[in-house]
């Protein structure tokens, strides 16, 4: 087993998730078995409780895990399969620790961050080291190097690799190298403190990933390499991208990253073979049509809330030939302005999942605008409750529908809990999560998009559609074509006479890759083309 720890300096946000992820895709392409496991030096035990706007998207794994965004990375980019065990948080490290002290298991001793902490640390990097079977592992270490919190996994890694012996294990540091316009000049000083707080506690990085937003030249890697005690080579560059995240492993691959990293492993591979990868980018960059879309959702202002929405979009575009430009709308401003003013013009339009009552009324104002004017929908979570809301409304006209979510005294609680969510009163980690079967009715829209009966896929709400209001809703042409697997719960639902209006309780985001673009998502944009194409101008 090769070990690959990828730390990150200067300021937070510069990729880290991704860089590890291409340097996955890339391992992989040149035969390796490869797992990837995030730390995340915040005392939250997950991120399940963390308000999108601080932490973007919670991510959501088969066994129900609710965790970093970086781990879809890891899944898009790369055909592991993650479980709880690639995820570890400060918080969860302390519980597990305080729990153990509690019941006994330290009698005796002093708990410490050293040994215990970090031991607990390094415990889970040999679990997963054991369970995967991969032939390497990458281990990304969230936060930015000299902060407080993120030092007991630091301190963890530099320890772990004393065991390993020479050229099992190796640092990568992903840094920021700034171009400054009133020096007319890209600046490596951040770097060289950055690089320099690491070898304090004993790390020395051997590869440098340097995010800068122009071609570092031959100076600048020269300077670095001097100053950051890295060969030439080791210093890699990884400029901003053009067009789309799923250039990067091209670029590190052009940087020879993977080759260096096989060399310092001693892993005898032949190159990685990307071409149908470098077949996506060319899609995602000359494609034959074009489509506008419209997002409405109430973390609309940052990126990352929806990051998985988004990539499932523009997966489907590939699979579409397609470019989807996605027009972002905050459900408050169709409550202001009127959906038709927001709206009109868009070739589809996707309601996202989403918590509390903010924006409600004006995502159930654009889904009734796509239903009555006939414009492709997709519905996810939220988005198919938004859907059932709309249509008790404005079609069955039971007056005050709602989900007791954002109105306990209903008289149509059309969105309602169950009985077993009923009593539950913490917060983290209780809602219905993770992969179930959903079956999907004969003849449905849904199943030929899918070409199966049975699937699997991720959840993560506490509200269901409401059965008792069902039969009323099917006499007028609802369609619950897809339930649990005993049929008590919907999961998927769609209209009869629309050119596409789907929506499901799950979130099919979480299962798109940029060569396996999520059938829900493949269905609603080639809907999307063909609803343009048709429209008279
Ligand atoms: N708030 C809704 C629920 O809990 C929807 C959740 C979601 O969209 N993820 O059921």
């Amino acid at each position: 087993m090769k070990y690959i720890f990828v730390t990150g300096g200067v300021v937070s946000s510069l990729g880290k998730g991704l860089t590890a992820a291409s340097l996955g895709t890339l391992l992989e392409n040149r035969g390796l078995k490869v797992c990837l496991q995030k730390f995340d030096p915040y005392l939250n035990v997950d991120p399940g409780t963390m308000n999108p706007f601080q932490h973007g998207e919670v991510y959501v794994l088969d066994d129900g895990t609710e965790t970093d965004l970086d781990l879809g990375h890891y899944e898009r980019f790369t055909n592991v399969k993650l479980t709880k065990l690639n995820n570890l948080t400060s918080g969860r490290v302390y519980l597990n620790v305080l729990e153990r002290e509690r019941q006994g298991g330290y009698l005796g001793k002093t708990v410490q961050v050293i040994p215990h902490i970090t031991d607990e640390i390094q415990d889970r990097i040999r679990l997963l080291a054991d369970t995967s079977k991969a032939d390497v592992l990458i281990t990304e270490i969230g936060g930015t190097t000299g902060d407080i919190e993120g030092l007991p996994f630091l301190e963890a890694i530099r320890e772990f690799t004393l065991e390993l012996g020479y050229n099992n294990a190796i640092f990568i540091h992903v840094t920021y190298v700034p171009f400054i316009r009133a020096a007319g000049e890209l600046k490596t000083k951040p770097t060289q403190q950055s690089v320099a707080k690491l070898r304090e506690i004993g790390i020395t990085p051997h590869l440098l990933v340097c995010r800068c937003d122009r071609p570092l030249g031959k100076d600048v890697r020269q300077k670095i390499s001097l100053f950051c005690n890295v060969p030439y080579e080791a210093v890699i560059e990884e400029k901003d991208v053009d067009h789309s995240i799923y250039e990067v492993p091209l670029m590190l691959q052009r940087e020879r990253m993977d080759d260096l990293v096989c060399q310092l492993l001693r892993i005898e591979q032949p190159p990685a073979s990307m071409a149908y990868w470098q077949d996506i980018i060319r899609k995602l960059i000359a494609p034959q049509h074009r489509v506008r879309i419209g997002v409405v959702g109430k973390y609309i202002g940052l990126p990352d809330a929806y990051k998985s929405v988004y990539e499932a979009i523009t997966h489907a575009g590939v699979a579409n030939d397609c470019g989807v430009e996605v027009e972002r709308i905050e459900a408050e401003q169709i409550e202001r302005d009127g959906a038709e003013k927001l709206l009109k013009g868009l070739g589809g339009i996707l309601v996202p999942g989403g918590f509390g009552e903010r924006g409600i009324e004006g995502k159930i104002a654009a889904v009734r605008y796509a239903r009555e004017n006939r414009i492709p929908y997709l519905g996810l979570c939220l988005g198919m409750q938004m859907a059932s809301i709309e249509f008790a409304r404005h079609v069955l006209g039971l007056e005050g529908a709602h989900s007791t979510e954002f109105d306990k005294n209903s008289p149509h609680p059309v969105i309602a809990l169950l009985e077993e969510q009923k009593g539950i009163e913490a917060k983290g980690g209780t809602m219905r999560l993770g992969s179930q079967e959903v079956q999907l009715q004969v003849g449905s829209r849904v199943a030929r998009l899918y070409g199966a009966f049975v699937v699997r896929e991720r959840h993560r709400h506490r509200y269901e559609f409401n059965n008792a209001y069902r039969e009323r809703f099917e006499q007028v042409g609802f369609v619950f074509s897809g339930t649990s697997h005993n049929g008590e719960l919907v999961e998927l639902i769609e209209l009869k006479d629309h050119p596409y209006f789907v929506a499901c309780q799950f979130h099919p985001e979480f299962q798109s890759k940029p060569n396996a673009s999520h059938p829900l998502f493949r269905g609603f944009i080639a809907a999307v083309r063909e609803y343009l194409q048709q429209k008279p101008a």
